[in-house]
């Protein structure tokens, strides 16, 4: 077993076994490099041998992984230590809300920040995942069309692995994203529109680079991975009680879709039972596609026109692998709740103010949702929840320096 002290596993004792297809169940090798099914071209998910796995772990050895997410390396993809590309990850705080306690009449609010990890977001867990797997696979050039911080994320970690980076983004995107990309060397393309016109784009060019790997959320299917190991820090961090409702502000998805991976893989180890949270995806009403097929009672969304938001993550006009948003808010007895960009600012200054938190807008509008939630009846006095402050605050200074 590997020294679990370091960010950067000696010996990684990866327990990976497969691909499986998220909707035909297809098998696939995890050492080819490959996005999507080649059957039916849905996302794949990565299998462990979960049995030998449970004769191994147990809540204690989860408890003092407690320094990184590469110490979870057993239920990791990364198959060789020497894969690993890191940045230093460490497993973020949970901060308890009291002012916000109070003003909503709630007995246990919690936010997981995340803004302390790499390049100052959460799409460092995914893109060190996905570019360690890569690497492993030989892969050396890697594309993306983003909204803003998946492009930062993968710019730091290709360069920290001597790979092309080739980065698409909406010309509107925040400048801090693009001067990040530019500053770690990658190539950058702006293109008007949105991350959806951006992915045409990229499409288009990489008819030209077949060398190109693409990483675009979910159709890597290692990103997921990455993002599950949040499920497994909350398990911890919440002593093996899941909070009752946990609010997560959804672009692409796969912070909620590997969270909710995460506690069934924690199930299967007989770490935790049944019992879930409600899983809520928080959107902006400028872009809410999961909102408005979650009313609707659809198993997809529909690509939403004219997607505008300050809270850039969540500008996604239809997330690929909508079907499993949408199914984990469904069986967990969620909801989906869109909010103002007027009151995503508002709350960014509030938390600020009362709590020292300095949020992303993304962050701000999970604060935002809970409110109404809590107007409507949704969330009582008694329950635990547990919000998400998806990046640092600082990645976006237009939000306070427009402040009167
Ligand atoms: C990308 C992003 C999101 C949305 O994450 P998904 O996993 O794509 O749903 C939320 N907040 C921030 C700050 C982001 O960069």
């Amino acid at each position: 077993m590997f020294q679990r002290l370091t960010t950067k596993p000696d010996d990684v004792n990866s327990l990976l076994t497969h691909l499986e297809c998220t909707v035909c169940g297809d098998r696939h090798s995890p050492h080819d490099v490959q996005t999507v099914c080649r059957s039916c071209g849905k996302a794949l998910s990565a299998r462990y041998d979960l049995v030998k796995g449970k004769q191994i772990v147990s809540r204690e050895w989860f408890q003092s992984a407690s320094s990184s997410f590469w110490n979870y390396a057993m239920f990791l993809p990364v198959e060789k230590a020497e894969s690993v590309v890191s940045l230093g990850e460490r497993v973020t705080p949970v901060l308890r809300l009291t002012s916000l306690e109070k003003t909503m009449g709630l007995s246990r609010v919690f936010i997981k920040d995340e803004g302390h990890l790499p390049t100052g977001s959460f799409k460092a867990r995914g893109l060190a995942m996905a570019v360690s797997k890569a690497k492993e696979l030989g892969v050396t050039a890697v594309c993306i069309p983003s909204a803003g911080n998946a492009a930062g994320a993968l710019a730091a970690y290709a360069a920290r692995a001597g790979m092309e980076a080739h980065i698409f983004i909406p010309a509107d995107t925040p400048e801090i994203n693009v001067a990040e990309c530019r500053a770690t060397g990658a190539a950058v393309e702006l293109v008007n529109g949105t991350i959806a016109d951006a992915a045409g784009r990229m499409n288009q060019q990489k008819k030209n680079h077949p060398d190109w790997f693409d990483v675009s959320t979910l159709k890597e299917p290692y990103r997921l991975e990455g993002k599950k190991t949040m499920g497994y820090e909350i398990a911890v961090q919440f002593d093996w009680k899941l909070p009752d409702v946990i609010l997560y502000p959804a672009g692409g998805g796969t912070g909620l879709i590997g969270m909710w991976k995460a506690f069934r893989e924690l199930e299967i180890l007989g770490l935790i039972g049944k019992e879930r949270p409600r899983m809520v995806a928080v959107q902006s009403d400028g872009c809410a596609p999961i909102v408005k097929a979650f009313e609707q009672q659809q198993k997809e969304s529909q690509p939403w026109a004219d997607a505008q938001t300050i809270a850039s993550g969540l500008r996604v006009p239809k997330a690929f692998a909508d079907y499993m948003i949408l199914d984990a808010l469904y069986t967990s007895k969620g909801h989906a709740v869109a909010v103002k960009d007027d009151e995503i600012r508002r709350a960014v200054m509030s938390v600020a103010r009362d709590e020292g938190l300095y949020c992303c807008p993304e962050g701000a509008a999970t604060v935002v949702a809970l409110r109404k939630l809590v107007q409507r009846s949704l969330v009582r006095h008694g329950e635990t929840v547990l919000l998400f402050n998806t990046a640092a605050g600082n990645k976006y200074p237009e939000i306070i320096l427009e402040q009167p």
